[in-house]
């Protein structure tokens, strides 16, 4: 279903929290949240939370890469700028989402998040794929092109 073009997603504005709906193949049009009219920024990654997990999830018509981390986390550190260039050079074709697991904890139970980092991969909604721990670029790559095929 991706393939027809469409790349809308449901994003949480970073400043005031409010669910827009976005066109990911528009991100470099700069996009403003409807309600505070501040940026919302598609090139990084986008907090999700338990709040909003499963609408982000769900309404994103490309695949949704979570980083389930925690900030007292070392390795989830070393994950983040890693994170933050896939976010930047997929830009439309791939949704980077950061999942604070002490915040929202139910959505780390559900998942069964044992150990963070924990990347993993939905699409249409449904996981596709999981790596556990902090992995090189070219792994995380890996992870998406197969995720994409
Ligand atoms: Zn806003």
């Amino acid at each position: 279903m991706e393939a027809t073009g469409s790349r809308k997603a449901t994003v949480s504005c970073a400043f005031c929290g409010k669910l827009n709906r976005v066109d990911l193949a528009r991100a470099a049009q700069k996009p403003v949240c409807g309600q505070c009219r501040r940026p919302i920024a598609l090139d990084r990654p986008v907090r999700v939370s338990d709040a909003d997990f499963d609408r982000v999830v769900a309404d994103s018509q490309v695949p949704v890469l979570v980083d389930f981390y925690a900030d007292w986390c070392g390795p989830c550190k070393m994950m983040a700028p890693v994170l933050d260039q896939v976010a930047h050079d997929r830009v439309g074709s791939v949704l980077v989402a950061k999942l604070d697991t002490d915040a929202s904890q139910a959505t780390a139970r559900r998942f069964k998040i044992a150990s963070i980092p924990t990347l993993i991969v939905f699409r249409g909604g449904r996981e596709v794929a999981r790596e556990l721990g902090a992995i090189p670029r070219p792994r995380l790559e890996a992870m998406l092109n197969a995720a994409l095929g």
